[in-house]
């Protein structure tokens, strides 16, 4: 049952790693799977041998002694944990390692630390937050970047799994200090993705070349991920999601979400920031929009009359 491997979560990111931690677990080690989309699982385990979908997630904990769970929003995470911490049946016979929750969302730290909680006092095992950067693309290769919340004891059994699906583990502190690490993170790139597009609205209101322009930028102290990587104007780098009517990338939607739980965030801990909040309200007005909601958070150039 040690040789056990639950799995909870199979979106964007979670197909991609599960189909990772498959192919590096010993042949002989099983993989549990389970999403409310059962189509997913069902692919999953028709491409490749030695994984079991299961019917619910409590039937994931039942059988794995680690759990890597992949969720939209903490709600599903606080959902899904708490099913599975129901007591028949568990602690289960053969299980001499207590049970890993490795938590690959993004949520706040109060729902994080508030699970933690939970499954310790449960005494089924030990929960930790590892969100993760690197998008869809690290997903597949296994180039994802960690940020770790976990205690020194843990830290060698965290490590071993993550390992299997990305390059860089980086345990931040003591549990929640993951997800604080990626929401102060993604608090900035939320603005800096604002601050991008209007510089490149007014640019372009101005009549200078934004390609010159953005030369410019990023060999000076504007340089940002929406100008050197990420750039909100079509044509001027090739393979962003701006070149291509803004699709792929990270969804207007899903940056909303990380900004927003930033700011819960900040406040749980009494500190109340603006720029935040006005990028939030920004980012609302853009969710209105059906399409713009789904594309690429550079689509915001487009939103403020950018073409
Ligand atoms: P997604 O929506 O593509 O996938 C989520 C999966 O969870 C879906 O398959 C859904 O059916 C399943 N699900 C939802 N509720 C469930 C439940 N109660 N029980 C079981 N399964 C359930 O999302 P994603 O893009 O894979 O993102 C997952 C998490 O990773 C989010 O917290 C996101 O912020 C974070 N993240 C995403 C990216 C990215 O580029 N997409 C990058 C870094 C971090």
């Amino acid at each position: 049952l040690n040789a056990t491997y639950g799995f909870i979560g199979l979106g964007h990111m979670g197909y991609p790693m599960a189909v990772n931690l498959r192919s590096k677990i010993p042949r002989s080690a099983r993989l549990v799977v389970f999403d409310t989309n059962r189509a997913v699982s069902d692919k999953l385990a028709e491409q490749f041998d030695g994984v079991e979908v299961a019917n619910t997630a409590r039937e994931v904990a039942e059988k794995s002694a680690t759990i890597v769970t992949v969720l939209p929003r903490p709600q599903h995470v606080q959902s899904v944990i708490r099913s599975m911490l129901q007591p028949t049946k568990l602690p289960l016979d053969g299980l001499d390692k207590k049970r890993l929750f490795i938590d690959c969302s993004t949520i706040d730290p109060g729902t994080s630390g508030a699970l933690a909680e939970e499954v310790k006092f449960s005494g089924q095992g030990d929960f930790v937050d590892a969100p993760m950067s690197g998008g869809a693309v690290g997903a597949r290769d296994a180039t994802l970047t960690f940020m770790v919340g976990a205690s020194e004891e843990l830290k060698d059994r965290v490590h071993a799994v993550l390992i299997m699906l990305g390059k860089k583990i980086v345990f931040v502190g003591p549990q929640t200090s993951g997800v604080k690490a990626k929401l102060a993170n993604n608090y900035i790139l939320a603005i800096a993705n604002i601050g991008a597009a209007e510089a490149m609205r007014m640019a372009t209101a101005w009549n200078i070349d934004i390609t010159t322009l953005t030369d410019i930028i990023n060999s000076s102290t504007g340089r940002c991920w929406p100008t050197e990587a990420n750039h909100p104007v079509p044509g001027i780098i090739q393979d962003s999601p701006s070149s291509r009517g803004y699709t792929g990338g990270f969804a207007t939607a899903l940056m909303n979400k990380d900004l927003h739980l930033a700011l819960m965030g900040a406040a749980q801990a009494g500190f109340e920031p603006s720029l935040g909040r006005v990028a939030h309200e920004l980012y609302c007005e853009v969710e209105k929009d059906e399409e713009m909601k789904n594309q690429d958070c550079s689509v915001m150039y487009k939103f403020l009359g950018g073409r």
